[in-house]
């Protein structure tokens, strides 16, 4: 599950080879979107917002250059979902996924091209709506937007929602994944599954989000690196070794709940592991 910091960094290395340049070929491999071609269009930018990503594009003006107004503008707007990513292939160099799970390939006239894998989510919206697609976020921790005392407010009203379910939803804040949950809550000392009401520190948490997320938004993996001990983790993943502070075995656990009216379960929808410290983290 990709956490905020990786789709940043998917964002920026797509915008590093595509931004400015002019498509010479698109292929969309949904069906809602097959027959859509978008060769002659210029890609303006690629930004994240939260995990979602949006490629922005500017059709061809009268003299084949991109439109200066905002008029007619597009957006790709995907989502990575749990398998996904977007890669970036020099001309001619080989997919390094199976061409089956390609969803997109946009190709720019110098060869270059970024291809999306497996994607969760794939559509192409106008620009001007992209409001409508992403707006139901939580203030980004890696976007223009964040605002770290709305992100406390919005995870404040729902008192009674355990923090490691809160901390997932994107509608409260966007960019924490598993990992992330996780690693925040043993910062905090806090169980996961303790209601947001009883966080003796949400401000804490919130801003350790943001520091997590900065520190990691440049580097090439996934770690949790200048918090972990030796860029790894805390507690994600460690079932069954000693805890790093008190050298208790790491417990895995799982969170999920019932979304009202649907039977399904938010945190991303689905339940979803935790690990804890049951000495640094207890359950009160
Ligand atoms: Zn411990």
């Amino acid at each position: 599950m990709p956490e905020g910091d990786n789709v940043y960094q998917a964002a920026r290395r797509m915008n590093a080879a595509l931004a400015g340049k002019r498509l010479a070929a698109s292929d969309f491999r949904v069906p809602a979107f097959a027959t859509l071609d978008l060769s002659g269009w210029t890609v303006l930018e690629v930004v994240s917002r939260g995990k979602h990503l949006l490629h922005r594009l500017a059709p061809p003006g009268p003299d084949g250059a991109a439109a200066p107004g905002p008029e007619g503008r597009l957006s790709i707007h995907s989502h990575l979902s749990m398998e996904g990513s977007w890669q970036v292939y020099a001309p001619g160099e080989r997919w390094r996924k199976p061409a089956h799970t390609a969803r997109a390939a946009l190709t720019t006239e110098d060869g270059t091209s970024a291809v999306g894998f497996s994607l969760g989510m794939l559509e192409v919206i106008a620009t001007a709506e992209e409001g409508d697609a992403v707006g139901h976020l939580g203030p980004d921790l890696l976007g223009p937007d964040w605002d770290p005392a709305r992100a406390e407010a919005n995870l404040r009203a729902q008192p009674d929602r355990a923090v490691g379910l809160a901390l997932l939803d994107q509608r409260n804040l966007a960019g924490v994944g598993n990992i992330y949950r996780c690693e925040l809550c043993f910062l905090a000392r806090v169980h996961p599954a303790t209601p947001v009401g009883d966080v003796p520190d949400l401000a804490g948490m919130v801003a350790t989000a943001k520091r997590l997320l900065e520190a990691n938004k440049a580097r090439s993996r996934n770690t949790v690196g200048g918090f972990g001990p030796r860029n790894g983790t805390w507690v994600y993943g460690r079932t069954g070794q000693p805890c790093l502070r008190c050298r208790t075995r790491v417990r895995h656990g799982t969170l999920a709940e019932p979304v009202p009216g649907t039977g399904t379960r938010l945190g991303d929808t689905r339940e979803r592991d935790i690990y804890y410290c049951p000495s640094c983290q207890p359950l009160r």
